[in-house]
């Protein structure tokens, strides 16, 4: 399906009511004022996780390479990956990867973080890349991967996340690059 239907995804209720269903919200995680988005109910349901990954495979439908951000967005991503028969990359978190490795650095909702990928041993120019994450809040995490899959000289078709919180305005901050999500709160 990819990018261009990302509106039909975003207009299917019962798949947001799903997600909505079967997360934990945890206040004041991992810091004071953080409303924490718990999807792990949601990752370990049969039923949830299948029509997840359905629709998250469908925006994806095209790319070379599906990747994902560590940890909750690598895990989705592999899944998509399998279901539709492409290679993976997790996005890691700094300090993960023996060196060499690309890192970009970047403010999310609760502080600043980095995440690299390997310099060595993977090629990702020309590579059509779409990028998964479980929430995007302020954007920095998304807009973080998206250069740094760029500098490796991959072409980012856009990002997909399971849940956007819209009053963070993550959205509106990595413009323009495409962003589908499954529900947002
Ligand atoms: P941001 O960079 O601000 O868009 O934050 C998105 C990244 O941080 C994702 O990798 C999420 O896993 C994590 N994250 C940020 N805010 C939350 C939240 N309220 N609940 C769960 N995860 C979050």
């Amino acid at each position: 399906m990819g990018f261009d239907a990302v509106t039909d995804i975003r207009e299917d209720a019962a798949l947001a009511d799903l997600i909505a269903s079967l997360t934990r919200d945890v206040s004041n995680f991992p810091q004071r004022g953080v409303q924490f988005k718990d999807l792990t109910p949601l990752f370990a349901d049969r039923t949830a996780m299948n029509a997840v990954i359905d629709a998250l495979a469908s925006i994806a439908a095209g790319s070379d390479l599906v990747a994902g951000i560590e940890s909750r967005g690598s895990l989705v991503a592999a899944a998509v990956a399998a279901r539709l028969g492409t290679g993976v990359l997790s996005i890691r978190k700094e300090g993960k990867l023996p060196p060499p490795v690309l890192r970009e650095k970047y403010t999310r909702e609760y502080g600043p973080a980095a995440i690299e990928i390997p310099a060595d041993g993977l090629d990702l120019r020309g590579t059509s890349i779409t990028i998964i994450d479980d929430v995007l809040a302020t954007g920095g995490t998304l807009g973080a991967a998206n250069r740094l899959l760029e500098r490796a000289g991959a072409n980012v078709t856009g990002a997909a996340v399971l849940v956007e919180i819209t009053a963070l305005g993550g959205r509106e901050a990595i413009a323009p690059l495409a962003v589908a999500s499954l529900s947002r709160v």
